[in-house]
Parts: C-alpha cells; structure tokens; sequence
C-alpha cells in the first residue's frame, strides 16, 4: 500500500481519521504478517480507529496515489474484530 503520508485525503474525512497512520500500521501487520499488531490502533483516539470509517470514500478521490482507503479500513477493522474476539 504506497502511501506517501501526502495527507491530501485527511481534511476530507468526516471522521478526521489519521489515514496515513492507519495505513502505515496496515502495512506494518502485512509485511510481518502478524495481525495482533493491528491491536496497535487501539492507543488512538476513540472514535477515530480503523472501525470508525463509515466508508464514504471522500478520501479516495483526493489520493494521488489512488489508494483504495476505505477497504483498507474495512480489512483492518475485520482484522481487529477477530482479533478481539480472540482474547
Ligand atoms: S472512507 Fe473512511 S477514511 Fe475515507 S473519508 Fe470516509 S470515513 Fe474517512
Ligand atoms: S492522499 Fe493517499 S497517499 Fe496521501 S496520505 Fe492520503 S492515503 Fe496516503
């Protein structure tokens, strides 16, 4: 996922999600292949965590990098659900 932490995309989030950060911590859980690190996302604000995107794709539109945003934030939201269901 190349983000270039540009952060075209976060003033048009209504959630004012930090999608760079997000994204970075997304890469991090594929590159090790280890999901618990997604659980990493818990140390920011509540109500702007991965499961907080409500998938409006306002962010997608202004990424120069075309970076599917939303999906990301589904798969980690899905990564971190099972991973708390887990404990
Ligand atoms: S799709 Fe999610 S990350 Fe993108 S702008 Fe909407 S709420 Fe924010
Ligand atoms: S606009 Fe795209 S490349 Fe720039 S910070 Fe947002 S997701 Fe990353």
């Amino acid at each position: 996922m190349g983000c270039t932490a540009c952060r075209y995309c976060t003033p048009n989030c209504p959630i004012g999600l930090d999608i760079p950060k997000i994204l970075s911590l997304y890469n991090d859980v594929k590159l090790v292949n280890e999901e618990w690190r997604a659980t990493f996302a818990d140390a920011m604000p509540e109500g702007k965590r991965p499961e907080d995107c409500i998938g409006c794709g306002a962010c997608t539109g202004h990424c120069p990098q075309s970076l599917d945003v939303p999906a990301v934030m589904k798969e980690m939201a899905e990564i971190r659900k099972k991973f708390q269901k887990e404990q």
